[in-house]
């Protein structure tokens, strides 16, 4: 039988129920499993059986919905987090420690930059950002005999900058590791990554995935692609044995296909311990179920909105890259064909006090410091994520002062448009 398309891998995939069984994947709300001997429970402990015995480390519930991630971006494996900050610093850590660096696109997300730059420099990785579109020479130029990884995002949040996945896939290649990217914007229905070349791929699943704004969580998908071996010198964490876990060699026990996230979850997890709640892996599957249909709406409406606000004589710009012209147009078109996201940004004529005035007038629209989920939000960077700014910061930052980032939820696109029109009327 040929492989299920995504829409069937969103309500199917990762959870098949016996003879008997719960047709909804059940909540293990359970911290610890029972076992008949010490014997069985020490093999657990050795990772020499598979089984579940303290859910910090591993829980029925949590890996069903990750088989399910796993499946929707084609990958090998994948585990959950507490949150998307969780998986990127575990997707990081887990091959790069003190001493070690990274090269990572600019254009990311608020937290992951300070996550890199401020917190993990403390522990002693060293980040190189690079422009998203800078050339193949400048790529190649930020990379250092230490470097681990590379990062990026595939749509960045808040820039809304498309990478050019395969150009960066092959930078990493070309230095002997891996590619790592946060999809969380795309989801897998736009775009999947490992398909251009990326290793590991990582979500905030309080987004788009979970989708009602209900249930905080991340994910972190490997491919099983990249061969650690062929750079064993740069990988020793993967390739020679793990002294805290009785000398488990990774890549030899669990292979190209499993060794990257069990040591994440065997050293990390276990140390660190940013797991996701059973209940919350139940409603993350639950918004998974919908996933295809609602990014398809999402997407449509953020359009329709993008080519109206375009055309409205009180809006400067525009920014969204399925509006022919945009800057990232043809990259779009490349990588997310079938759609982009739900989010739109764009400045209002009149600066600061205008786009404060437009948001204050929005009945749907709600302002929040949050993106990516059913009900329609917006906020103003400048005053909120960006407040302690001034306005030479904020334009360094490619955020401008009349800046409003808009994210289009899945209600009729015809009142998200007439509550917009009443907005701007009245300024
Ligand atoms: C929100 C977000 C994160 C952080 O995720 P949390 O679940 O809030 O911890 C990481 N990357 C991107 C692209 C995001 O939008």
């Amino acid at each position: 039988m040929a492989e299920n398309m995504i829409g069937t891998k969103c309500v199917q995939a990762g959870y098949t129920p016996g003879n008997g069984e719960p047709r909804q994947i059940p909540i293990i709300q359970s911290t610890t499993f029972k076992y008949a001997s010490s014997a069985e429970m020490g093999k657990l402990f050795d990772l020499e059986a598979s089984g579940y015995f303290y859910s910090r480390l591993q829980n029925p519930t949590n890996d069903y919905v990750a088989a399910k991630i796993a499946a929707l971006e084609g990958g090998s494996s994948a585990m959950l987090t507490s949150s998307g900050q969780a998986a990127n610093f575990y997707a990081v850590f887990n091959i790069a420690s003190c001493g070690d660096h990274v090269v990572s696109s600019a254009s990311i997300y608020g937290g992951t930059y300070n996550l890199f730059a401020v917190t993990m420099k403390r522990m002693g990785v060293e980040f190189t950002f690079v422009s998203p579109d800078c050339s193949e020479e400048e790529l190649a130029a930020a990379f250092r005999p230490n470097t681990k990884a590379v990062f990026g995002e595939t749509i960045a949040n808040p820039a809304l900058t498309v990478l050019d996945i395969e150009k960066f896939a092959k930078a990493a290649h070309d230095h002997g590791v891996p590619l790592i990217i946060d999809n969380t914007f795309a989801t897998p229905i736009n775009c999947r990554p490992f398909q251009w070349g990326a290793d590991i791929v990582t979500h905030s699943t309080t987004k788009y995935m979970d989708g009602h704004g209900g249930a905080l969580g991340g994910c972190i998908v490997d491919s099983g692609k990249f061969d650690w071996t062929a750079h064993a010198d740069k990988f020793p964490g993967l390739c020679t044995p793990d002294d805290s876990y009785h000398g488990v060699t990774y890549t030899e026990r669990f292979g190209l296909e499993g060794a990257f996230i069990t040591k994440c979850t065997a050293q990390l997890m276990r140390d660190f311990g940013s797991v996701q709640s059973p209940q919350n892996a139940y409603y993350l599957n639950l918004g998974l179920e919908s996933l295809h249909l609602r990014v398809k709406r999402h997407c449509e409406n953020a359009q329709a909105i993008a080519e109206f606000l375009q055309k409205h004589e009180k809006i400067s710009w525009v920014r969204y890259c399925g509006l022919p012209g945009d800057d990232y147009y043809e990259m779009g078109q490349k990588y997310l064909p079938n759609g982009s996201c739900g989010v739109v940004s764009f400045g209002v004529k009149g600066g600061r006090a205008a786009a404060e005035e437009f948001m204050g007038n929005l009945k749907i629209a709600a302002i929040e410091t949050h993106v990516a989920d059913a009900r329609t939000c917006c906020l103003h960077p400048a005053s909120a994520t960006h407040r302690q700014m001034n306005n030479e910061e904020l334009l360094a930052a490619g955020v401008t002062a009349d800046l409003v980032r808009l994210s289009c939820g899945i209600e009729d696109a015809a009142d998200l448009i007439a509550d917009l029109e009443q907005a701007l009327a009245a300024i």
